[in-house]
């Protein structure tokens, strides 16, 4: 067999010479991938004259031309009807943005509404809950006079019911403030071994009442650590009166401070009810409570951890929980440790960027002890830390509002920053505060401090610096 191949626009022919093919199935097999070609050459009787072959080809190729034609312009029809039905369908995705866009807004000003309204029922709550509260006491505790034992426990109830209410109060208040943006570290430096014991001692009490045994354990030397002492404390309250609560009588509850490297990291375990797999997700999400029913003491908002969450977050730290049903839960939070100076760098790049909004300026004077190490070694640590708290809380007692913040260093500088202050109003509180510090050691007791040399200077931004960094430099220049 001779196959010859013949190119005609589309089509392929295909000349038999020594064989006949006897069925379209068998030529379909002698060739399968060009078996409509060669169908369509095949199909009319071949001839052996050129021309004939050529006129057979020419009706042929201006059919299958048509039929192509035909099939393009039922394809342009589709795409143009598709093409209507796509502008159709985004005219309709545009209208419909535009209506979520709006109902959007509707929600947040719904979810606004919410919050304000929450937020002053809330705090018009306190105040005359808190007069209820002093009222009960001063009953209670006879100042008005005798009452007997049944009076007494009517009393209790009531205290007890109340104090429950303001925990609500101050939870919702909290959550609205949150939600709108309107809560704010206030950093210090904590003592966070101090600060943990103090906690939980106050909770002994309480876990001594279900016969607990509360154990703390923290390192020994102190750590002092920017943060916010109150979001800090009220974290930890939180996860210790829901070990004691969720713990029955007699269990234990740990809690351990951990100095690590970069990092201080918490932990509350306890051996109480714990929580169930499928809940752990949920565990720090709003108004979340898995233990409803399992006794009358456990009432709550559940919004405790999901606060929690919040303020952690706001020190870049992170909580989590581990848990089994039966057998305890563990929470952990931990975050950076940031030491004064990162403190002072964060505080005042977040004050020049309001500050360029408002064109002000602000300013910083920096208090330096010379031969600070001397000094240490001849009066020993806890005199020299009273000497810095001591002129702290001085300065921060006569500034008043002017003062931001106050940042004591232990190599012995003390920074003031004064927000919205130009270069002479800065000038002037560095005299102020230069007599406030000498007055205070010209009236010390200790011959040494009488003797200590003290630079004070000042810069102020933008007049002086650009940014943080020059800002710090220029004010620490010793002039
Ligand atoms: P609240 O204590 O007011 O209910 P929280 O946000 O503090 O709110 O806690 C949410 C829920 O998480 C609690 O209701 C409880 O179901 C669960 N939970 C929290 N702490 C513990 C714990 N230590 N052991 C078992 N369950 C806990």
């Amino acid at each position: 067999m001779r196959v010859c191949v013949v190119p005609l626009n589309t089509v392929a022919f295909f000349r038999l010479t020594s064989c006949r093919i006897p069925s379209t199935r068998a030529r379909e097999a002698a060739c399968p991938s060009m078996s409509i070609e060669v169908g369509f050459g095949i199909g009319k009787k071949m001839s052996k004259s050129k021309d004939r072959i050529g006129q057979s080809w020419g009706t042929s190729a201006a059919a299958e031309i048509k039929r192509l034609r035909e099939k393009i312009a039922k394809l342009n029809k589709e795409l143009e009807d598709k093409d209507w039905a796509s502008r159709k369908t985004n005219e309709g995705i545009k209208i419909l943005y535009k209506e979520l866009e709006k109902k959007n807004e509707e929600l947040k000003k719904i979810s606004q509404l919410k919050s304000d309204f929450v937020s002053i029922v809330s705090h018009e709550l306190r105040t005359p809950l808190s007069i209820i509260k002093e009222s009960i006491l001063l009953v209670l505790d006879e100042v008005v006079g005798k009452i007997n034992e049944e009076q007494k426990d009517f009393l209790r109830m009531g205290r007890d019911n109340i104090e429950c209410l303001v925990r609500i109060i101050n939870d919702l208040l909290d959550i609205s403030r949150i939600e709108a943006g309107r809560i704010e570290l206030k950093k210090a430096p904590v003592d966070f071994p101090g600060m943990v014991q103090d906690i939980c001692s106050r909770w002994t009490l309480e876990s001594n009442k279900k016969y607990q045994s509360l154990q703390v354990s923290v390192p020994e030397s102190p750590i002092n650590i920017y943060a916010d002492p109150d979001k800090i404390t009220q974290v930890l309250n939180n996860l210790v009166s829901n070990a004691i609560k969720f713990t029955p009588e007699k269990g234990k509850i740990e809690v351990e401070l951990k100095d690590k490297k970069g990092r201080i990291e918490i932990s509350v375990s306890d051996t109480g009810i714990g929580i169930a797999r499928k809940n752990l997700p949920k565990t720090f999400g709003k108004f979340q409570q898995f233990a409803r029913d399992t006794g009358s003491d456990r009432k709550g908002t559940g919004l405790g951890l999901a606060i929690a969450k919040e303020f952690i977050e706001m020190h870049r730290g992170i909580i989590k929980v581990e848990s089994k049903l039966n057998k305890g839960s563990k929470f952990t939070f931990s975050f950076p440790k940031m030491d004064a100076e990162q403190v002072l760098k964060e505080y005042i790049g977040n004050e020049i960027r309001g500050t360029v909004k408002k064109k002000a300026s602000l300013s910083l004077v920096v208090i330096h002890i010379l031969e600070f190490d001397r000094l240490l070694g001849e009066l020993g640590y806890d005199k020299v830390h009273n000497l810095l708290k001591n002129i702290e809380k001085m300065i921060s007692g006569s500034l008043q509002c002017k003062t931001n913040i106050i940042v004591v260093k232990e190599t012995g500088e003390l920074m003031v920053f004064l927000s919205d202050t130009k270069k002479e109003d800065a000038r002037i509180m560095k005299i102020r505060v230069e007599k406030i510090v000498n007055a205070y050691l010209y009236k010390s007791r200790e011959k040494q401090l009488k003797k200590i040399r003290i630079t004070y200077n000042h810069a102020t931004y933008p007049e002086e610096a650009a940014n943080v960094e020059e800002l710090l430099n220029k004010a620490r220049a010793i002039s």
